[in-house]
């Protein structure tokens, strides 16, 4: 039985990466030591990471006085270097769009932040991405949005303009999936296991003018003390940034973030439209707030959702169940997952609509 995995992170890497990581894994080219054996301090290591840099650098065209950062803690931890390093005395912009938006604004006011929300989609139970204010307080420190809503399934189809108050972004679920620009950023960060590679490493990218704004106690906290030392301050995730490069020449094969944004496209649009023309399934999210990435669908009857969920799985579909807080299912399609898979979903579920009187 063919498997399809449709989680939402730890997701799905290219198979070319994981046969290329097999072979290097016992001897990395002809050192005699495991990839993962080699000291960060090496240059086998250096030459890793300032590929991976590199790489990232020219997918994403991140401009010269942005810094690249692989650092670790998750996109979790990210909710309070942001406030901690961008925030001190001045009031921080969130805009509410799900669970993990509420994170981080949990995260700013965790540290005494004055945190105000400008934005919000809860009255609608986040299926929509709202419109900012037309006037932003240009003394306030940063906006900070989730340009993919991993667990709602929205994504902010356009970066709002927000004048001189940097936008930060958590880019965790569509970085290398979306046409934005890095210059209308002031900084993004993505947990890399959905799009980058393994769980355990976070890429920051970080204006270079912000850093160093403010005197952080915490060494490992400072995004300008890591930003100074290459992300070497202390041993950084090695085999994921070694897996990360991989995926980022995978990409640059794909034809770069436009190329493999096309294929998301292709790949999202046949679901999304098998879901419209469907009786059975609907999607619960706005049409033009519509995620890439994590698409959501029910049936609106919850017991037929499990029934769905049971039959899926059996038939080696794994992890289409939605989000314990939203229900119904969700088919996360990012980078690396195959356009077959997509069709033997869409496949399953007309069957499976036909079987239950649709
Ligand atoms: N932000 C978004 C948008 C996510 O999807 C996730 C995880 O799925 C997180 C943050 C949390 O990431 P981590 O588990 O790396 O802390």
């Amino acid at each position: 039985m063919t498997i399809y995995n449709f989680s939402a992170g730890p997701a799905v890497l290219p198979k070319a990466v994981l046969e290329k990581a097999q072979s290097e894994l016992l001897d990395y080219k002809g050192s005699g030591m495991s990839v993962m054996e080699l000291s960060h301090r090496s240059s086998w290591f250096e030459a890793i990471i300032q590929d991976a840099e590199q790489l990232l650098r020219e997918l994403m065209a991140i401009p010269d006085h942005y810094q690249v950062l692989f650092l670790q803690g998750g996109a979790s931890l990210q909710f309070t270097m942001v406030p901690m390093n961008l925030a001190q005395g001045k009031k921080a912009l969130y805009v509410n769009t799900g669970s993990w938006s509420k994170k981080a604004i949990s995260g700013a006011k965790a540290l005494g932040v004055e945190v105000e929300v400008i934005a919000s989609s809860e009255d609608k139970q986040f299926t929509y991405i709202p419109e900012l204010p037309e006037t932003i307080d240009q003394e306030a420190a940063y906006v900070h949005i989730t340009t993919n809503n991993t667990i709602e399934g929205t994504a902010f189809a356009k970066i709002p303009d927000c004048g001189a108050v940097p936008i930060v972004a958590d880019m965790s679920s569509n970085i290398l999936a979306n046409d934005y620009k890095v210059e209308d950023f002031g900084l993004i960060y993505a947990g890399a296991q959905k799009n980058i590679g393994p769980a355990g490493l976070t890429v920051v990218i970080v204006r270079e003018d912000l850093l160093g704004q403010t005197e952080i106690a915490a060494p490992m906290l400072d995004y300008k003390l890591q930003a100074d030392n290459h992300s070497l301050y202390n041993t950084p995730p090695t085999f994921a940034i070694y897996i990360a490069k991989l995926v980022f020449e995978w990409v640059k094969e794909q034809g770069g973030v436009a190329g493999i944004t096309e294929q998301d496209r292709v790949k999202a649009g046949r679901l999304y439209q098998a879901i419209e023309e469907s009786g059975l399934f609907q999607s619960p999210v706005e049409k033009d707030s519509r995620s890439l990435t994590n698409v959501p669908f029910i049936t609106g009857d919850a017991e037929l959702d499990k029934q769905f969920n049971a039959e899926a799985l059996a038939a080696g579909f794994e992890n289409l169940k939605g989000h314990r807080s939203v229900g119904g299912m969700r088919a996360s399609l990012y980078n690396a997952f195959p356009i077959e898979g997509v069709d033997a979903l869409i496949a399953f579920m007309k069957k499976f609509e036909q079987d239950n009187g649709g």
